[in-house]
């Protein structure tokens, strides 16, 4: 049986992420360490935007930033300036080639490109099995998905889906300083429907829609809505799809497991994605520099401070039962308040006083009663 001193059982975002870190912080050096992956991981498989003050520990590979943003809906067009935020863009490539090319030198790392099953934590640490062999682990950090039915869970839960195109159009039809963070001129049917565009040049966007709905659309319905919102607002010309991309990302409060024993759950199935808006690339790398400036010892793992997790139960339990429509409380929330404050809350990163100064600006009678049920909860 094979012993390492930690293993990483997917190495995607958050393993990867965590390995960066740690590699960078000196931690890996005379370890014994166990990568699990099947995949090699070179696709094109996400495009990762987030926002963040200042640089951020994947600077040289930020493809685009934007200073400003707009958000629409049929009663309002709003262009914000970030402040001290900037919005970037990350293409998935450039980040598994990045990190990956990092750790390729660290002494003690063996890499195998298979499933990792049959995990169980035990007094000495973690056990599992790879191509049928039994390895252990004093310390594992874990990136699998973890399954969730939304029908079997009590707290609010939210699947956002979307697709996106990587355009190229045949006339100037974007401004490539500001992106289109929610664009919600779309019927909403009674969900959270929003379009978001990244522009990379004047002719070359990514666009793309988000819903908030327990109910998935076929890929051909994800085309049609994209294919009449290009046509509506941006370009009655011509122009070709160079490249799509589609996911989900589950929104919600469950309180997914952090830690059992000596087996750490990260990413997604560690709950790292922000409830109310999906966005997990920050978090992820928060996270990870937290756990790498602390290894051998552990930081507080909490993904998100507890009152963010308030916040975010009483908002999508509000859009998951239509109680107030998507478009006005996200609108409402950058029309009422300075964009930085909106950004920081979001991240996790406001203060109390600034919390209760965006609550002030929120429809006070359906918060107030909701927020009062999950405190109970
Ligand atoms: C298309 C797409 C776009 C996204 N865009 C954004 C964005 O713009 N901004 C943002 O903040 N977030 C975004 N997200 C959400 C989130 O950042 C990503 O889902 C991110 O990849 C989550 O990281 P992770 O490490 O949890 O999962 P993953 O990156 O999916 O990594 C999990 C890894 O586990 C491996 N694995 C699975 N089973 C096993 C097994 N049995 N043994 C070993 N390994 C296994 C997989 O091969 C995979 O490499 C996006 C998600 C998707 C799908």
């Amino acid at each position: 049986m094979k012993s390492y001193d930690l293993a990483v059982i997917g190495g995607g975002l958050a393993g990867l992420s965590l390995l960066y870190h740690l590699h960078r912080a000196g931690k890996l050096a005379g370890q014994r360490v166990l990568l699990v992956d099947p995949e090699r991981k070179q696709a094109n498989d996400r495009t990762w935007s987030f926002w963040e003050a200042g640089s951020g520990p994947f600077e040289d590979i930020v493809l685009q930033r934007w200073k400003g943003v707009t958000l629409h809906n049929a009663g309002a067009n709003l262009t914000c300036d970030l402040g001290a935020f900037t919005y970037k863009l990350i293409r998935s490539t450039h980040f598994y080639a990045k990190t990956q090319e990092a750790i390729a030198d660290v002494a003690g790392l063996e890499r195998r490109y298979a499933r990792a099953t049959d995990i169980r934590t035990i007094p000495e640490g973690v056990r599992f099995a790879v191509d049928g062999e039994t390895v252990v682990a004093k310390q594992a950090f874990s990136s699998l998905p973890h399954p969730l039915d939304h029908r079997a869970v009590k707290a609010p839960y939210l699947d956002q889906h979307f697709r996106g195109w990587y355009v190229e159009t045949e006339e100037d039809t974007f401004d490539p300083a500001v992106a289109t963070l929610m664009d919600f001129r779309t019927p909403q049917l009674g969900q959270t429907r929003f379009f978001y565009v990244l522009p990379f040049s004047e002719r070359r966007a990514m666009v793309e829609i988000a819903i908030f709905s327990n109910d998935h659309l076929e890929t051909q319905e994800y085309d049609r809505l994209l294919g009449e919102y290009v046509a509506a607002y941006w370009t009655k010309g011509g122009y070709r799809i160079e490249h799509t991309e589609a996911g989900n990302i589950p929104m919600t409060t469950y309180s997914f497991p952090r830690r059992e024993g000596k087996l750490i759950h990260i990413g997604l199935g560690g709950g790292d994605a922000r409830p109310s808006t999906g966005y997990t690339f920050y978090n992820v790398q928060r996270k990870m520099m937290q756990i790498a400036e602390a290894y051998p010892r552990l930081p507080d793992l909490s993904p998100w401070p507890e009152r963010h997790l308030l916040y975010d139960a009483t908002l999508l339990r509000l859009l998951q039962n239509g109680v107030l429509p998507g478009d006005q409380v996200f609108v409402g929330l950058f029309r009422n308040n300075p964009p930085e404050r909106v950004l920081a809350f979001l991240n996790g990163e406001s203060s109390l006083v600034e919390e209760l100064r965006l609550m002030s600006t929120v429809p006070l009678a359906p918060f107030a009663s909701t927020f009062a049920k999950e405190l109970l909860r």
